[in-house]
């Protein structure tokens, strides 16, 4: 079923977040997105609340008072994430706290506070933006790569808990051309990215939010505790060809 659910997305006033919160607004969702900055236009049907994931508390009374507000909460999505590039020997503590604060501890304080009004309702879906750093030595992203790790790692023990009540996943993808990757790469370090790619280009925003769309549906009902890997091909191969 789709239309009328209500949805929470994390980091829908820009990027990916952006397309997804939009591709759900379409079907006649309604769409909260909660986010540390103003949207980025706007996006009819989809409400911002100011909210940092970072800051535990602060999730739940956003949650509880969506739930308040519709009555019901039916898909919740933790997308919003940042990336510091460093090298392991320049990152500062600082630095390192936070991207693990924002990427790691913001999925589990969405996901802790959602879960127990699913359960108390009867049905959920918990999905999240993962990312292939994840499962990858990606240099000069160790914070980033370790949080993306344990975002899988949540979606699976989310799963075994609350199965079958709540269903868990996480889309994760490869380099996908937003203004995050914009801001960090040069136009010649995005086309040499793209040569690695055997898709031979970056994702757009609404390819990923076409893959939650799915994992949200009913013809996703078997899913649970996995990641939906969309990468344009990037994982699937060798590094060397000879
Ligand atoms: P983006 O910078 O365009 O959007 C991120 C959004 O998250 C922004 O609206 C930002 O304001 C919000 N945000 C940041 N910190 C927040 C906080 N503390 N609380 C609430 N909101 C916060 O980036 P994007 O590329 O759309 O990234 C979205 C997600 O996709 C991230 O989790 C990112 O790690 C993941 N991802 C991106 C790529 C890529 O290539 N762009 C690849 C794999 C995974």
């Amino acid at each position: 079923m789709t239309g009328g659910r209500t949805v929470v997305v994390s980091g829908a006033s820009s990027g990916i977040g952006r397309a997804v919160a939009a591709r759900f607004a379409l079907d006649g969702d309604h769409v909260v997105n909660l986010d540390v900055a103003k949207p980025d236009g706007e996006v009819p049907g989809v409400r911002w609340i100011d909210v940092d994931v970072a800051d535990w508390d602060a999730v739940g009374e956003a949650v509880a008072a969506v739930r308040e507000s519709t009555g019901r909460l039916d898909v919740v999505i933790a997308n919003a994430g940042i990336s510091i590039r460093h090298g392991v020997l320049e990152l500062t503590e600082a630095e390192a706290r936070r991207t693990l604060d924002v990427n790691l501890m913001g999925v589990l304080a969405l996901w802790r506070h959602a879960a127990g009004h699913m359960v108390r309702q009867g049905h959920g879906v918990l999905l999240a933006t993962a990312s292939v750093n994840g499962s990858r030595g990606y240099p000069l992203y160790a914070d980033y790569n370790a949080s993306k790790a344990g975002v899988a790692s949540l979606c699976q023990t989310f799963a075994m808990e609350l199965s079958p009540v709540v269903r868990t996943a996480c889309v994760t993808p490869g380099a996908v051309l937003t203004p995050m990757q914009e801001a960090e790469y040069t136009p010649a370090m995005l086309d040499e990215v793209n040569a690695r790619i055997p898709a031979r280009r970056h994702a757009l925003p609404e390819e990923i939010a076409a893959a939650f769309h799915y994992l949200a549906s009913d013809g996703a009902r078997f899913i649970t505790g996995q990641e939906l890997v969309v990468d344009g091909g990037e994982t699937a191969g060798a590094t060397t060809a000879f």
